[in-house]
């Protein structure tokens, strides 16, 4: 009977790309755990170097794709799931992928099923990245997953490593009191926020509900916290980066301060979220005793996945695409945006389906206002193109200087004709928003599909 279940989802792994149902990274997974429900631990358990969890509301994706190529360029063998497939039947399908060579897992989890994998994969370290409140989830979920990760953490072996970023107060407080820590987060820098943005809800002490006070915010409620009520504070850095450089929008530059000297970081991804991404992977790669040397070297070539900054020729136009699912991230991406030296175009698209969240009320938690005077045109579009536009009316931006477009196919349209050659785009596009405008530059021949996407 597992025989069969496996040949089934093979099968399906085999057919759904060709079908284009979503590359196959879920389809084969949901028809074997149908099938074999303990099909993810038994195939887990031959990964006899050990198996990684890499989990966060934002940056999960990125991180698990430099982590896969660290281990890639230390000559481990290694499966991962870096389609961001990551849920059950995700998981699965990676596992019922991986060839009997491969020794290592590396998989990023969604926050909410986290508990769960942890259960069934046993992972020897768990790197936890931060929780901010969802687009998804307005009414209480964050609280319930916050709650959900501290029991788990509390049932853990002592073995499990836990790796956890330092500067989110939450992640603290679930994690003290499992023996085997290792915290990361960032030094001083000039980067930081001057105050919290008003998206953020977490700036309460997860121990007494006091206010928490911060020396140094850097996205959101994350930086330098301490509640003056209880004395609970921000732990002693094992990795801390240092000496932050954002180089516009398109790299980043740091030093990671550890226990075994200083390394640099260079990266071809933008802002203070992939400090973040690149130091939780650094940290967790020196776990597996990976030379720094390798893992320097491994995250300097990585290319950001597919639609989190990706840029595409628009003809003699730049095209960058920032994803961005909730206030938090768009508030980060606009922090980026400010870094570009010149004025920009701008296209930001929003829609309202289950994966972007049906409540689009969002948007009003993101501080657009920031980058208004950066921009040289505006265009909205997405289903709820006309939210965006009033969102923007509110905002102080005039009416008559933004462009609505409903259809993708036209934006893309008035993005060629109407922008000078060499000019920048930026287009800021809420998830299925992103899948749309992807799906229409692949039908032009302007950029490839996601699952042809190499590491
Ligand atoms: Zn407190």
């Amino acid at each position: 009977m597992r025989h069969f279940a496996r040949f089934i989802a093979k099968a399906i792994a085999f057919l759904s790309p060709v079908l284009k149902q979503g590359g196959g990274t879920s389809a084969p997974g949901l028809a074997l755990l149908k099938l074999d429900p303990k099909a993810i631990t038994r195939m887990a358990n031959g990964l006899s170097d050990g198996r990684i969890v890499i989990s966060a509301t934002n940056g999960k994706t990125t991180t698990t794709r430099i982590l896969s190529k660290i281990t890639d360029n230390a000559k481990i063998s290694s499966v991962s799931n870096t389609a961001g497939a990551n849920l059950k039947s995700g998981i699965a399908t990676t596992l019922l992928r991986r060839s009997p060579s491969h020794k290592l897992g590396v998989f990023e989890v969604d926050e909410g099923v986290l508990p769960e994998i942890v259960t069934e994969i046993k992972p020897n370290i768990i790197v936890l990245m931060n929780l901010f409140r969802d687009q998804l989830d307005r009414y209480g979920e964050l609280e319930k997953i916050r709650e959900n990760w501290k029991s788990m953490i509390d049932g853990l072996p002592e073995c499990t490593k836990l790796l956890v970023n330092a500067d989110d107060p939450s992640l603290v407080f679930a994690a003290l009191g499992h023996p085997n820590l290792v915290f990361f987060g960032l030094g001083e820098t000039r980067y930081a926020l001057e105050s919290i943005p008003h998206a953020s809800d977490s700036s309460q002490c997860p121990r007494c509900n006091n206010q928490l006070q911060y020396s140094q915010i850097t996205i959101s409620h994350m930086g330098d916290w301490h509640c003056t009520q209880c004395g609970l504070s921000r732990p002693d850095l094992d990795f801390e980066a240092i000496e932050i450089q954002l180089q516009g929008v398109e790299r980043i530059k740091f030093k990671v301060l550890s226990r075994t000297g200083e390394e640099v970081i260079e990266a071809k991804l933008p802002g203070l979220y992939n400090v973040y991404n690149a130091l939780a992977a650094f940290t967790a790669a020196r776990q597996l005793n990976i030379e720094a040397a390798v893992a320097q070297t491994a995250i300097a070539s990585v290319n950001a996945a597919f639609g989190r900054t990706e840029s595409i020729q628009l003809a003699d136009k730049d095209l960058t695409l920032l994803l961005a699912k909730n206030p938090a991230g768009a508030n980060s991406n606009l922090d980026t945006l400010l870094l570009h030296p010149d004025k920009f175009h701008l296209a930001v698209l929003l829609n309202d389906r289950i994966a972007d969240g049906r409540d689009v009320s969002w948007i009003w938690d993101v501080d657009y206002e920031k980058i208004f005077h950066k921009i040289e045109s505006m265009h909205v579009g997405g289903e709820r193109a006309y939210d965006l536009a009033l969102r923007f009316m509110y905002g102080g931006y005039s009416t008559e200087r933004i462009t609505v477009n409903d259809k993708i196919g036209h934006l893309i349209d008035c993005l060629m004709t109407e922008t000078p050659s060499n000019e920048t785009i930026f287009v800021l596009p809420s998830y299925t928003a992103m899948l749309d405008l992807r799906a229409e530059l692949v039908n032009r021949g302007l950029t490839h599909d996601f699952w042809e996407e190499e590491l």
